[in-house]
């Protein structure tokens, strides 16, 4: 285990301000999943390497019961972060995960799988965020890969401020997260921080970053952001990080990665880097090279 870097001097000698607040569309997904699209397709070249963020959040069954039934994903990784509720994972390769209260679920879909992710839940709140990672243009036709990880499992410290980090992905004060991408070399914290304690984090200067409130309010620079939008950081040359500074009790995802500078085409479930790919890939799921449906009563 690493033992993290809480010294109480910032690492963060030039952080980056806020470029701009986003506040996130209001839609519905699978089979009627209400959710929040934070990061859009308007936003994929301006954020990359990430294409997609929703922010799921209900306690009334009728926004969630259906859950995302059975379809494909071709070029690019999901991250579900699961803050509560418990949803059912299976896929076209045999997997199968039971998401809960504060787990994360990593998938790289790669040259193709078919999942259902469906809530096991009847009442209740269910909350969390689905992120879309991009693949390189080399790996999008990699072997798909799956991993999920229960709370206990995701490598987390406290700072000297108090400030309680969960290092999904990327190192966070010398601490190795539950993943760690060659590539795309993504950062991905959720911090819980009190109020009046400030979090200094480093980020490669070439990264692109973004921050989401999800409860209470933060400020970084001169900027405040308030709870349920995205704050893009600007990508200032000479800037190291960032640094946040809650004004009340707060929880705020931060995340930042390498961006890949390729073409993005995407249509629908697949991203991959040009129109004929796409086609190539609506033809392979036809032709069922993304194995058969999972949700069916076959299951042994
Ligand atoms: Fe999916």
């Amino acid at each position: 285990m690493n033992s993290p870097d809480t010294a109480s001097v910032s690492p963060v000698v030039r952080p980056r301000e806020v470029e701009h607040l986003v506040g996130g569309l209001e839609t519905s997904d699978g089979a009627g999943v209400k959710l929040t699209r934070l990061l859009n397709q308007p936003l994929q070249r301006r954020l990359d390497p990430f294409l997609m963020m929703d922010a799921f959040g209900s306690d009334s069954p009728g926004d969630y019961i259906a859950g995302f039934p059975d379809h494909p994903h071709r070029g690019f990784e999901t991250i579900t972060y699961m803050i509560a509720g418990r949803m059912l994972h299976r896929d076209s390769t045999g997997n199968q995960g039971l998401l809960e209260h504060g787990g994360v679920q990593w998938m790289v879909a790669g040259k193709g799988v078919i999942h259902s992710e469906i809530p096991q839940q009847e009442h209740g709140l269910m909350k969390g965020f689905q992120l879309w990672l991009n693949l390189p243009a080399a790996d999008k036709m990699c072997q798909p890969w799956y991993r999920d990880f229960s709370a206990a499992e995701l490598p987390s410290f406290t700072t000297d401020s108090g400030v309680e980090v969960t290092v999904i992905a990327g190192r966070s004060h010398g601490v190795v997260g539950a993943v760690e991408r060659p590539v795309t070399q993504p950062i991905y914290l959720d911090l819980h921080l009190p109020a009046g304690a400030d979090f200094a984090e480093l980020i490669p200067e070439s990264h692109n970053a973004f921050l989401h409130v999800y409860e209470g309010s933060v400020t970084v620079g001169s900027t405040q952001i308030p709870p349920g939008r995205l704050a893009i950081l600007a990508n200032t040359p000479g800037a190291d990080g960032v640094i946040l500074k809650a004004e009340q009790d707060s929880r705020v995802l931060l995340i930042a990665g390498r961006p890949l500078n390729e073409p993005i085409v995407q249509y629908g479930p697949f991203v991959m880097n040009s129109e004929h790919e796409i086609h190539q890939a609506f033809s392979d799921y036809r032709a069922g090279l993304f194995g058969g449906a999972i949700g069916g009563a076959d299951e042994s």
